[in-house]
């Protein structure tokens, strides 16, 4: 009878672990993991409870879990989780991490990892290289802290083919970026993302984002989109949806909505439309979900803000040239002065990163005030200056908590600097959402934060714990897990995650960083 429960896990110890020979498989003294963790409140996805589970790792996997006291195994090291959470390890469907991957000492992601994120999503917002395999063999010769799963960009494959170019592609043009895509694809993208708020992809009609979709369909990815409006820029809010559900409805691909929000005093309220018509298409067939950052700020550039598209078009320097062209400089101001009204004003955009340090911390209105110039003329001086990047309050808790709430909204972070949700979104949600004002339970958080992102995603052995999955596990201390940064100190680590398994090995191990960089770039 022992034998028999035993057998399951000596068949998957004989193929993982390197302590057993074939003559330990019928010799159940000798069965040992390499961690156990005890007494836990482990997450199961399948009931979506916690309950109080003993959870064994061997190499890279998760390969027994049972109910505490019910089995005794040996183990090479017993980690004491009692009164802990014990989750997958979460997933990020939106961050900005690949730079940081890249370079040599930011590498660990160790803002990721202190929030208990273990795998997150580069290459959105229309910004992913199409040459997955360059980038892959460059992370993992570099070593990585977090797994990372990877989008091929429609404005990477754009500029790639036609530059900033304000047309429509020719026939040749858009076989060259279909192309692209597939080489992508093949080569381990988990799908397609656009950001056709930005340029150049702004300058795309709904027809070329289709033909690039359905190349990515055709490989079983995912199209994300950062929306053509998020507000009432150009074609609007509601619009930009229809468009998302149109895109993907003719491309046959999961929809998924990146950084779901209603940007600006123009469209709040508009979240109840919104939630109306993703349902309404999914109770038509359409598989579509969305990710949300907790915080009612988004972060951006100062040009990407308030500047027109027309104006960056082609170059930057054409871009400089027209900011300075008097003949241009009306209808500028009529335009500069309406995207700033719908970001709620100058006093609305917090400025969190510049060259100039004095004026970080400073809003755009107190900015103006002490240069003595109008908010549109400051703005336009600013970003010749250099890169500014600003934290915008543009959103209402009404829609933030409509959408939250939803099942298909799982969690993330768009972390970029001079923002908290870079190292502090999930933790935020928790304490946010969770405790303060609970329109969540800690299972749905959990939920929305790990297996049903790895769904959306593809991510067949993650999200999840349970025997074969990958030993993505993290414990957190529930009762300390907060975010520690805000936007006076965007870039201070969570605390309340304590122990980290990225594939089986410990990542940050009693709190503390162990400088393992055991992540793998998913496919
Ligand atoms: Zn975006």
């Amino acid at each position: 009878m022992i034998r028999h429960l035993y057998l399951p896990l000596l068949i998957l110890l004989s193929a993982c672990s390197s302590e057993s020979s074939p003559s330990d498989q019928f010799n159940t003294k000798l069965v040992e993991v390499d961690i156990l963790i005890h007494s836990g409140q482990v997450f199961d996805s399948k009931s979506k409870h916690l309950q109080s589970m003993d959870l064994a790792i061997c190499g890279t996997m998760i390969c027994d879990i049972y109910p505490t006291g019910s089995k005794q195994l040996k183990a090479k090291r017993v980690i004491d989780a009692k009164g802990k959470v014990v989750s997958p390890g979460f997933i990020d469907p939106h961050t900005h991490a690949l730079a940081e991957l890249k370079s040599h000492d930011k590498n660990h992601n160790l803002n990721y990892l202190t929030q208990g994120v273990t795998t997150v999503i580069v290459g959105n917002d229309g910004d992913g290289s199409a040459n997955i395999e360059q980038l892959r063999e460059q992370l993992l010769n570099n070593g990585i802290g977090t797994h990372v799963g990877m989008l091929v960009g429609h404005g990477s494959v754009r500029q790639q083919v036609m530059g900033k170019a304000k047309r429509m592609p020719t026939a040749k043009e858009l076989n060259a970026m279909e192309s692209l895509v597939e080489q992508a694809m093949k080569q381990g993208a988990l799908g397609f993302s656009s950001g056709l708020y930005y340029v150049p992809q702004n300058y795309a009609d709904t027809d070329e984002v289709v033909a690039l979709a359905k190349v990515a369909a055709k490989y079983q990815g995912i199209y994300d989109t950062h929306l053509r409006d998020e507000s009432s820029f150009s074609i609007g809010l509601l619009p930009a949806v229809d468009e998302a559900i149109a895109i993907a409805t003719q491309a046959n691909i999961h929809l998924h909505l990146a950084h779901l929000k209603a940007l600006g005093v123009d469209v709040w309220g508009q979240s109840d439309a919104v939630i109306a018509k993703v349902e309404q298409a999914q109770a038509q067939g359409l598989s579509i979900s969305a990710d949300q950052y907790p915080w009612l700020a988004s972060g951006t550039k100062l040009h990407n803000a308030v500047m027109p598209k027309w104006v960056m078009a082609d170059s930057q320097k054409a871009f400089f040239d027209r900011l300075n062209d008097p003949k241009l400089y009306q209808q500028l101001n009529s335009e500069i002065t309406e995207n700033l009204r719908r970001r709620g004003g100058g006093k609305a955009l917090l400025i969190t990163a510049f060259k100039d340090e004095q004026l970080v911390g400073q809003t755009l209105e107190q900015v103006a005030t002490e240069l003595g110039k109008s908010e549109v003329d400051t703005a336009i001086e600013l970003v010749q200056r250099g890169e500014v990047r600003v934290a915008s309050f543009n959103m209402s808790e009404q829609d933030l908590e409509s959408f939250i709430i939803k099942p298909w909204v799982v969690t993330s972070s768009d972390g970029t600097d001079g923002h908290p949700r870079k190292y502090a979104s999930f933790p935020q949600k928790y304490q946010q959402y969770v405790k303060r004002n609970p329109l969540l339970t800690l299972e749905a958080f959990i939920y929305q934060s790990s297996t049903k992102t790895a769904d959306i995603l593809g991510l067949k052995n993650r999200g999840q714990l349970a025997t074969g999955m990958f030993a993505d596990v993290i414990i957190i201390d529930i009762a300390n897990y907060r975010a520690q940064a805000d936007f006076s100190h965007w870039n201070r680590y969570s605390t309340g995650v304590e122990t980290v398994f990225i594939n089986g090995q410990i990542s940050i191990d009693n709190k503390k960083y162990t400088g393992r960089l055991a992540g793998e770039v998913l496919k």
